[in-house]
């Protein structure tokens, strides 16, 4: 009888224990406005060669330069080419006949963004402008369900996410641009964290470094487990508009490491390892020239260009991808719902790209 009891108390614990963690949680990681070209080429050879765009050419060609595009990728996504890759699937590369793109007309930073999250390329969002989003997105759906109320969290460095994420109207935790981390007091990474923050504050616009944001996600990540969590890094987007090309690969290089560190911090702890889905994208592609690139509109061409990864318990292990079936980012608020057991449905609806079979499910 004692027997039987404690087998049925074990029982009891390891079900009530188990249970909290059996729905897949979901990592959602973006850097902004960063081109399909520098992911599957690494370095373009022009833009890295002129004087106009980097500070100094031999240094930042000793850092990212080889002549052989794998391993000039390798060079600057280390992380993606040797980790990822072998791990996930990863789309885009044009030059194999892999696209991605986004389906708004306008190419900008918030059409991208309320494309990704709520399943649609709503017209009426016509600028990046602090306006709420009306439109219901894919993470307030999960933050209403039974399985991920008050387990999803944001974090990104543009502060216009309050607005697209709409803060207003949504309790799920929204971190974005400079607003400081308020968790738990005594923590002294925490009080590192906002202290630095607020002593760079005024010196920067109201996009947060990235490397705050990483290093506010990851604190907030450690001590409360959300389940669904979205990453916006913001940088590749800045220093392109301002024309620094040893910038935007040093953001971009950074942005690999972050990756890096949260898919180790995923695999370390049981809460995420083997339950835990990762997609990385981008909200908009830029020129293709060598004069455009600086700059990403509807009337400039390539800007509609964006790339996919992947990886996941249900996602096979195909590396890069050629020849599929062209991709839109409206469909990823769909494959997210889909890849956490769940359905969304976006007001205008578009198949996700699980159901379109362009990704192999693992049986
Ligand atoms: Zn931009």
């Amino acid at each position: 009888m004692k027997i039987l009891f404690s087998l049925l108390f074990s029982l009891l614990t390891f079900f009530t224990s188990a249970q909290p963690n059996a729905a897949p949680n979901i990592f959602i990681i973006t850097t902004d406005g960063f081109r399909w070209q520098e992911v599957f080429n690494g370095a373009d050879s022009i833009l890295i060669n002129n004087p106009k765009y980097v500070g100094d050419t031999e240094a930042i060609k000793q850092l990212f330069w080889d002549d052989s595009k794998e391993v000039r990728r390798t060079l600057l996504f280390p992380f993606v080419w040797k980790t990822f890759a072998k791990h996930g699937a990863i789309y885009g590369n044009r030059q194999i006949a892999s696209k991605v793109s986004v389906s708004n007309p306008y190419k900008f930073s918030y059409a991208g963004y309320n494309e990704l999250f709520t399943g649609f390329a709503d017209p009426s969002i016509i600028a990046n402008k602090k306006r709420w989003n009306t439109n219901t997105n894919v993470l307030e759906f999960l933050n209403n369900t039974n399985e991920y109320k008050n387990k999803v969290a944001a974090f990104t460095s543009w502060h216009l996410f309050n607005y697209i994420l709409n803060k207003k109207k949504n309790t799920f935790h929204i971190n974005s641009g400079n607003n400081t981390l308020v968790t738990d007091s005594s923590s002294a990474n925490q009080f590192l964290i906002n202290g630095t923050q607020q002593y760079v504050v005024d010196t920067l616009t109201p996009t947060r470094n990235d490397m705050l944001t990483f290093l506010t996600a990851k604190e907030y990540l450690q001590k409360h487990h959300p389940k669904v969590v979205y990453l916006g890094f913001g940088e590749t987007d800045d220093y392109a508009h301002s024309g620094k090309y040893d910038g935007y690969l040093q953001s971009a290089n950074a942005f690999d490491s972050y990756i890096a560190q949260l898919w180790y911090l995923i695999n370390s702890d049981p809460f995420y390892k083997n339950n835990t889905h990762i997609i990385i994208t981008t909200d908009h592609g830029r020129g293709k020239k060598s004069t455009t690139w600086v700059r990403h509109d509807m009337f400039t061409a390539g800007s509609e260009n964006s790339w996919l990864m992947l990886l996941g318990p249900k996602v096979a292990n195909k590396g890069e991808i050629s020849n599929n079936d062209e991709m839109y980012t409206s469909q990823l608020a769909q494959t997210i719902a889909y890849l956490m057991n769940t359905n969304f449905t976006a007001p205008q609806s578009i198949e996700p790209i699980l159901h379109n079979a362009f990704i192999e499910i693992k049986k």
